[in-house]
């Protein structure tokens, strides 16, 4: 898995539909694929791509989630038609996160603040100038050039 989570944010003005056939598409898995990883069946699969389903139970999120590498939150988001707000959702442990990785989705929990691995609080800006990260595609901060990950 090297999508980063910046590519998994839902447009703001993207449709379920479109999010899930987009995320599908960049993982190269065809849509029996994803039904089988996810625990659902092809048709509703199909039916969500056609946007016939605007929203679906815990245990379909939970399974889309999983399949699609992406936080629930934001197939719960979406399908509640509220944004997703980039600043909270992008967050990392400072001890676990290998930069050029992409961060674990547990980190990504909009509830999420410490991490589940080690404990540490998880940061979501700039230890130096406080700015929100807006990218871990960046190993320093692009205002003032501190690297997001503590130096051991
Ligand atoms: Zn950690
Ligand atoms: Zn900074």
């Amino acid at each position: 898995m090297n999508t980063l989570e910046i590519e998994s944010i839902p447009a703001p003005d993207e449709t379920l539909a479109n999010y899930i056939r987009r995320i599908r598409v960049s993982l190269g898995l065809s849509q029996k694929e994803l039904a089988k990883k996810a625990g659902i069946h092809l048709q509703s699969l199909g039916k969500m791509e056609r946007g016939k389903t605007a929203r679906f139970n815990r245990k379909t999120q939970n399974g889309l989630a999983y399949a699609l590498g992406v936080p629930d939150e934001y197939l719960e988001a979406i399908s509640k038609g509220v944004a997703v707000n980039q600043t909270t959702a992008l967050k990392f442990c400072p001890e676990c996160w290998r930069p050029g990785t992409a961060p674990e989705s547990l980190w990504m929990n909009l509830r999420a603040k410490y991490c589940f691995l080690c404990g540490v609080e998880l940061q979501n800006r700039c230890r130096s100038c406080h700015q929100s990260i807006t990218s871990l595609k960046h190993r320093f901060c692009p205002y003032c050039g501190t690297a997001y990950k503590s130096v051991p």
